[in-house]
């Protein structure tokens, strides 16, 4: 049996960019690295979710570590919570926050607080607090926006916003769905009336309203979401999995997911994260652990930024870190490949397919010896990413027969 290594290129897909001579970033970049691995295996097109469909980071990584992201994916409260490196355990219900600006008969003046970007960690700190029994737990997030998380008995997601989505209007009451949300949206509601008594003559907004600032004097919830029970990864694979990421939002959904979350020198989740160091982690956690997903952001984020040319040099920075790779294909199953498209010219994420590669020792060759969105086509794999573990699976001498 071989260890598996599954190396994530955030939003590594890309298309043409005439400042690159009608290449992609990957296409333009150079990597004899990649290439030497395409050459030695198999290789072709990836759809992370479904082919078309745009798919987050979160919802991506779910699909390929075998999730189905359609019934797991709680919406955007408990991921965005998770990214913000909050602790959240299977049956917390997790809300996007905003700090808020009301008057006293809580009509909204500004639902961004002044866009406020400083001191939130303190009024987040200052919410931290419990409501008949069920523990809340506030996380400032980027300018006036925060995590929110409820923990106890009996809670439930099946309740309503509070934002009013427009200024000079009053809070919403949250309501529930359904009966079981009843406790919640009594809850929230109290929380809210609380948040205000709490902000509104804290020393943060004080000195906001000195300096002729909004006072960031309440919290808004929306998004609520159950965080999801998965079934463990080690004992759904019969493997010991670990990861190796930069981002809170992905360290946080290895963890639910029961992986352990290997930290590493150098790593920032930015274009400057020590990506030598990444693999190197990697290779030696093969000692411990029988499966390991690297992800490196870099790629994502240069696609964010609508630069291809800092994509392309990032995935040459790559290419010369995964050198190590080449000298350990009798011990290892590599797959490389990303999570989802994120074109330059878009700045967002797309439905474009990946491309994949997959390779170990003995493995077929399909003889496509360049690695880029176009080259692999010609290659034999067309997959999703719930094929991603069983083939690793395969390739590593780990899968079980279907059958007699
Ligand atoms: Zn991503
Ligand atoms: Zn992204």
């Amino acid at each position: 049996m071989k260890k598996i290594i599954l190396l994530i290129l955030d939003g590594l897909g890309d298309r043409p960019l005439d400042y690159l001579g009608g290449k992609t970033p990957l296409q333009a970049a150079k990597k004899k690295n990649i290439n030497r691995l395409a050459s030695m295996g198999m290789v072709g097109l990836f759809d992370p979710i479904s082919p078309g469909i745009r798919p987050g980071s979160d919802t991506a990584h779910l699909s390929i570590l075998g999730y189905d992201p359609f019934k797991v994916y709680t919406g955007r409260g408990p991921f965005e919570a998770l990214g913000l490196g909050m602790d959240l355990r299977p049956g917390d219900i997790a809300f996007r926050g905003n700090f808020a600006t009301v008057d006293s008969n809580m009509v909204v003046l500004d639902r961004r607080a002044g866009r406020i970007d400083k001191g939130t960690d303190e009024l987040a700190k200052a919410l931290n607090i419990v409501i008949d029994g069920v523990e809340i737990m506030v996380k400032e997030g980027v300018e006036h926006r925060a995590g929110v998380v409820f923990r106890g008995a009996g809670l439930s997601p099946n309740v309503t916003d509070v934002d009013p989505h427009e200024e000079g209007k009053s809070i919403l009451k949250a309501r529930a769905l359904t009966e079981d949300g009843k406790k919640t949206a009594d809850i929230i509601n109290k929380f809210i009336s609380k948040s205000y008594e709490i902000l509104e003559n804290h020393p943060v907004n004080k000195q906001r309203k000195k300096e002729g600032k909004m006072p960031a004097n309440i919290i808004m919830l929306r998004g609520a979401g159950i965080v999801p029970e998965l079934e463990g990864f080690n004992k759904k694979y019969g493997m010991k999995g670990a990861c190796i990421v930069g981002v809170p939002l992905l360290s946080g959904l290895c963890k639910l997911a029961g992986m352990d979350v290997i930290k590493v020198p150098g790593v920032t989740g930015t274009v400057n994260t020590n990506m030598e160091n990444k693999i190197r982690y990697a290779i030696e956690a093969t000692r411990d652990y029988d499966f390991i997903l690297v992800n490196i952001k870099a790629t994502d984020v240069a696609g964010h930024d609508g630069n291809g040319k800092l994509k392309k040099e990032i995935i040459e920075r790559v290419d010369s870190a995964i050198e190590p790779f080449l000298d350990n294909l009798d011990k290892i199953t590599l797959m490389i490949t990303g999570d989802h498209s994120t074109p330059c010219s878009v700045k967002d994420h797309t439905g474009d397919p990946l491309p994949v590669l997959v390779v170990t020792e003995g493995i077929r060759r399909d003889g496509i010896d360049e690695f880029d969105e176009v080259s692999v086509s010609r290659g034999s794999l067309r997959i999703r990413g719930h094929d991603v573990i069983n083939i690793l699976l395969n390739y590593s001498d780990r899968a079980e027969k279907f059958g007699a």
